[in-house]
């Protein structure tokens, strides 16, 4: 006999729908899980067509969001979308987590050949580092993302460290070239770096007067010129 999912009415002539919902509850539940599956359609074409991080994201979950509304309806037997929306949650839940690490792979090649470099590269990290904050705080936090925010963090560590050091080698090679002028430029950029990036080197405290004594010691280098 059958048996509307819905309302739990019965009858030998009941006729149901695709939804397995009697008329009555066709014109509620079926119209209400239609409005939702049209946004779940319009959601999934944003993600694939969306250039950016964190629009994508945020279509994401609200995406996972209404599937988790259609599967409450599944789990009582009606049907909402082909394919269902218990099989799309299993296909997209990690998706969120997906786009944060391809980002970060993206990112992670960018080759630092210089400050220009550098700066970009520093500054899709800290907007990737926003996307990774907003996911944590609007999507179930994982393992997986504790992993993937690790290796960020380990990442934008590594290249902070990394110029730094090349500034430093590179003025050390400019002043033995005595060309005092341009190795104080990259002192100063690695001074700037310094204080900028606590993260890194704490208050720093005993590598800023380091590099003031040293800029100091290229100044009257660069003052009084050898005869
Ligand atoms: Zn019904």
């Amino acid at each position: 006999m059958a048996q509307c999912k819905a309302c739990k009415k019965k009858g030998l002539f009941l006729s149901l729908n695709k939804h397995n919902l009697c008329s009555e509850c066709e014109q509620t539940v079926g119209t209400r899980i239609n409005e939702i599956s049209v946004e779940v359609i319009r959601q999934h074409k944003a993600i694939e067509n969306s250039k950016n991080l964190g629009s994508k994201l945020q279509n994401t979950k609200d995406f996972l969001e209404n599937l988790e509304l259609l599967d409450k309806y599944e789990s009582q037997g009606i049907k909402t979308t082909t394919p269902s929306a218990n099989e799309l949650i299993s296909i997209y839940e990690n998706s969120g987590i997906e786009l944060l690490n391809d980002e970060f792979v993206d990112i992670a090649q960018i080759e630092v050949s210089g400050q220009d470099s550098y700066n970009r590269k520093m500054k899709l990290f800290r907007e990737l580092e926003n996307q990774f904050n907003y996911y944590k705080s609007n999507f179930i936090a994982d393992d997986e993302l504790l992993e993937s925010k690790e290796l960020l963090d380990m990442q934008i560590e590594c290249t902070i460290s990394l110029f730094y050091g090349n500034l430093i080698d590179n003025s050390k090679n400019l002043e033995k070239n005595k060309d005092y002028i341009n190795a104080r430029n990259k002192l100063e950029k690695a001074f700037e770096i310094l204080v900028k990036e606590k993260e890194v080197f704490g208050d720093g405290e005993d590598l800023r007067t380091e590099l003031n004594d040293w800029i100091k010691n290229l100044d009257s280098k660069i003052q009084t010129p050898p005869n």
